[in-house]
């Protein structure tokens, strides 16, 4: 018979992995919550236009990266690759636009690329999106940066870099590539092969370029970043006061590219210094022209999304902590009850389910990581797992008062 896995780049997420996760979700929760971002759902596929148009036809990921499928009726559904589209697609459908202004929302859940997997990249992954919609406010950028930055400390992630920068508008941006793609035609012998045949497709990626001749060039190329004037530059200013005046510290890369079409004005990513190649645990920017190219009225917006298995990869083994608070060494319906009732007072309670002997259960109580373990014999005796102390319970009422936390 054949061997069934779990297909490739996809995992099977698995204890401990399972609670780790979770928690991450409740920090999530926590810290959004408090700044007014309210839980949502889109589905996790959509009309595949939602994403050719909202991600953009050119970008790496509606070209080569899409699971696509057509249903039974021939209508061409895509597994989500990014949250931000579908959001603006639920934004407009459900006419949000008449909800008092930011629409504050976050969600998590699963997203599909067609990558090469390797350690850090998967076909499946779980992200954390964070969005505000309808209100190009720039306190609204150094909010969510801050929030973002203040779960990542609270995960336990690390040492990481935030790389931050505007690309002002579409215009401005337009503008600027013609001038990039002059500059770089005017060098086109100094470039690697690859970077010539994609001038005009996509010249910003000249900068990540690692051919030494490349790089070179790309040390005197005319930079976006200059050329952001006007409102989008007062904008920008702004947004680094305000993180200033957080306290948080960030670099300027006028090099930032994101590999999605759709961001205007504010950029930035972060990076762990704890990770390898795929160090990225996260992302966003404004996105103000979005909301219109999927049909709606001129909308601003701003967001990001962050990799759940790379900030568990970036936190690394979690140290041994207690599991449960009550091991109940013993069988039957005596054990049955007590760890009944031990849950019903808030305690984390398990019995004996697989017919060890006593010494087997005390070493069971001991891999569960009990902080107490209750034995049921002849006599109730309760051990502290702390210091080995073991003391007689005159009834079971007694252990609930002896077994505290
Ligand atoms: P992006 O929208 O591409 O910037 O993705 C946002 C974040 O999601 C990244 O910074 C990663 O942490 C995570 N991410 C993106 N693609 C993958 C993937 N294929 N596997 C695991 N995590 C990913």
């Amino acid at each position: 018979m054949k061997k069934l896995q779990a297909p490739r780049g996809t995992q099977d997420v698995l204890p401990p992995d399972g609670r780790r996760r979770l928690e991450i979700l409740r920090i999530a929760d926590d810290v959004l919550g408090h700044a007014g971002y309210e839980p949502a759902e889109t589905p996790v596929f959509e009309d595949t236009e939602v994403f050719a148009r909202g991600v953009g036809e050119s970008t790496d990921i509606v070209q080569k990266e899409m699971f696509t499928f057509e249903d039974k009726a021939g209508r061409s559904l895509t597994l989500r690759p990014e949250a931000t589209a579908g959001i603006c697609r639920a934004y407009i459908e459900h006419g949000m636009h008449k909800l008092p202004q930011p629409v504050k929302v976050w969600y998590a859940g699963p997203f599909f690329r067609h990558e090469a997997p390797q350690a850090g990249r998967f076909r499946q992954f779980t992200q954390i999106d964070a969005e505000a919609l309808g209100s190009d406010d720039p306190s609204l950028d150094a909010e969510l940066i801050l929030l973002f930055d203040e779960i990542l400390e609270r995960v336990g992630v690390g040492p990481r870099r935030l790389r931050l920068s505007s690309l002002g508008t579409r215009e401005t941006r337009a503008d600027y590539l013609e001038e990039l793609k002059g500059f770089l035609r005017a060098r086109e012998g100094e470039l690697s092969e690859e970077v010539r045949a994609r001038i005009d497709q996509n010249p910003l990626r000249a900068f990540d370029a690692d051919h030494p001749g490349t790089q070179a060039v790309m040390k005197e190329a005319p930079l976006l970043i200059d050329r952001i004037a006007g409102d989008d530059a007062e904008h920008f200013s702004e947004v680094r006061a305000l993180l200033d005046s957080a306290g948080l510290e960030y670099e300027i890369d006028p090099t930032l590219v994101r590999g999605l079409d759709y961001y205007t004005r504010t950029v930035f990513e972060v990076e762990s210094e704890r990770l390898g190649a795929q160090a990225a645990l996260g992302g966003g920017g404004r996105y103000d022209g979005l909301i219109e190219e999927l049909g709606g009225q001129p909308t601003p917006g701003v967001g990001w999304a962050a990799g759940v298995e790379r900030m568990l990869l970036a936190v690394g083994e979690a140290e041994g902590e207690h599991e449960i608070d009550v091991f109940v060494a013993g069988t039957g319906r005596d054990a049955f009850l007590l760890v009944t009732r031990l849950r019903s007072s808030g305690f984390r309670a398990q019995m004996e389910q697989a017919g060890r002997s006593l010494k087997g259960q005390l070493k069971q109580a001991d891999r569960l990581g009990a902080r107490w373990t209750v034995i049921l014999g002849d006599e109730i005796e309760v051990k502290d797992m702390n210091t080995g102390d073991q003391q007689r319970a005159g009834s079971v009422d007694d252990v609930l008062g002896m077994v505290g936390r």
